[in-house]
């Protein structure tokens, strides 16, 4: 856990653009944006990937969602539409062990993923 980054972003020990912020949840801009929005939603929570979760995680996952949605109001994306995506473990992606939702619009998306 010593080694999570993002809760070092939870704990302000380093600097991110922080967007939404409840008990439970964190949400900041991407550092590396690949789409002119790009937002990651966390849980406090340190869980490191969607293969931890457990059956009492299920409301905060919910809260992830509505979380993507008030964000994606309130930053013009939600009616041309956006994605998001949360990755697990080598074949998923996931370069950073603390579970995050990517919330991506401002462009079109491509499908399938590369
Ligand atoms: P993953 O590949 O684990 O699904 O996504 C990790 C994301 O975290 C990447 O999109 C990467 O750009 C972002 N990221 C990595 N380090 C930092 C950081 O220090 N600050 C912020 N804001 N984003 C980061």
């Amino acid at each position: 856990m010593a080694d999570d980054l993002f809760l070092k972003i939870i704990n302000r020990e380093i600097p991110a653009d922080i967007v939404y912020e409840t008990d439970e949840i964190l949400a900041f801009r991407d550092i590396s944006p690949k789409a002119p929005v790009h937002i990651l939603i966390i849980p406090k929570e340190h869980i490191k990937t969607i293969n931890d979760l457990e059956a009492g995680h299920a409301e905060m996952i919910g809260k992830l969602f509505l979380a993507a949605a008030e964000i994606a109001a309130k930053e013009g994306i939600a009616e041309n539409g956006y994605r998001v995506v949360m990755n697990c473990n080598q074949h998923g992606g996931q370069a950073v062990y603390h579970i995050h939702l990517h919330l991506l619009g401002g462009r079109q998306m491509g499908w399938p993923p590369g």
